[in-house]
């Protein structure tokens, strides 16, 4: 644990008191599932024989969602929606291994336990893992957001006994604006800058498809450009029904006709020559990450859409609230003020670190 991460416990306990808390490992002991543990591959459900996201090759996966830190290639036998098993195939081809499709609030048995995959809204398929063992129910979060996004099932509060959330945009500077205020920003520029193109970075998953479904809705009916990269995901999209609207795919010479039009690009391509060729780009990017100054000068981002697909720290600390867990295990991110907050709350809470992921999937 830090020392930050101590003293903010700390005075946590010296404010609530013994015993409304994790004071001592014993009492750590008691409330945290044993048979739910990190270990190097991942976390491990031990009377389910199964790991959750595992990093490392193993012989039973429950998956996610997409996202490449979550859904990695090369297990015996992996279990995730069918959007998520789309995905993988898409990205992974045959490598992806056999993968066993569940609907979301579909109960089923592996070993001792009785698993749920439940929507999570954060990317199309995304899921949260509900596991009941013996009387107790524990949910995993995965990666999640609270707002609506035209482009997956949204959220749902799984009532249970510990809740174990991701904490991404785990701090109370993050607070995202309204999506439709940022897809509102790039249409003004749009209309100020007409003779320019404007080269948009987003991931390939999820966020992309998520900016042109807000475009969309924002009445923009034009063709949206995409560089080849974004193509293929975009179709696995298409497929689970999701309608895009017209779009282009950017090949070599027609760059320089695309003045005044949009194109989204990965991220990595912004900085690439593959983007000089544009008439005069309006550099831009919709990721959480836009609200940090120093992330959006590093990209030499002129404008910068804060448009995430994790719950900002309003959301999550909203839905430790819905969820009313009485335990909290906090990961994948910035734990400390998160924990922090939930004991504040009256929650036992702790940080639990599942080592193998990334932060920058948004
Ligand atoms: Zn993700
Ligand atoms: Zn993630």
């Amino acid at each position: 644990m830090t020392r930050l991460a101590e003293l903010v416990l700390r005075r946590a306990r010296e404010r609530t008191g013994p015993g409304t808390m994790d004071a001592t490992a014993t009492d750590r002991q008691r409330w945290q599932p044993r048979w739910l543990r990190p270990t190097v591959a991942g976390l491990w459900c031990e009377p389910g024989r199964f790991y959750i996201d595992p990093t490392r090759p193993v012989d039973r996966a429950v998956i996610t969602h997409g996202h490449a830190d979550h859904a990695r290639p090369g297990h015996r036998s992996t279990l995730a929606t069918a959007e998520t098993a789309a995905i993988m195939r898409a990205r992974y081809g045959d490598d992806a291994g056999p993968v066993e499709s569940l609907g979301y609030n579909v109960p089923l048995s592996l070993g001792d336990v009785v698993v749920r995959l439940v929507p999570a809204g954060h990317i199309l398929g995304s899921a949260q893992v509900a596991i009941e063992y013996r009387g107790c129910r524990v949910v995993v979060s995965g990666d999640y957001k609270r707002r609506p996004d035209p482009t997956c099932a949204g959220f749902e509060v799984v009532p249970c006994d510990v809740f174990i959330t991701e904490a991404t945009f785990g701090l109370p500077v993050f607070r995202h604006p309204p999506d439709s205020h940022e897809v509102e920003r790039l249409l003004q520029s749009l209309r100020l800058f007409p003779e320019r193109c404007h080269l948009v970075g987003a991931y390939a998953l999820g966020k992309c498809q998520r900016l042109i479904m807000l475009l969309r809705r924002a009445g923009y009916d034009r063709t949206i450009w995409l560089h080849g990269a974004l193509v293929n995901l975009c179709n696995v999209y298409a497929r689970a029904g999701v309608q895009l609207g017209p779009i282009g795919t950017v090949s070599g010479g027609a760059r320089r006709a695309l003045a005044g039009e949009i194109v989204l690009c990965p991220p990595s391509a912004l900085a690439d020559r593959w983007a000089r060729a544009f008439p005069d780009p309006v550099t831009a990017m919709a990721s959480g990450w836009m609200g940090i100054r120093q992330r959006v000068r590093q990209r030499g981002v002129e404008l910068p859409l804060v448009i995430s697909d994790h719950a900002d720290w309003d959301e999550l600390t909203a839905t430790l609230d819905d969820v009313g867990a009485p335990g909290v295990l906090v990961t994948h991110g910035r734990e400390e003020a998160l924990v922090h907050y939930a004991a504040s709350r009256g929650y036992r809470a702790s940080a639990l670190s599942v080592a193998g992921f990334e932060d920058e999937d948004d």
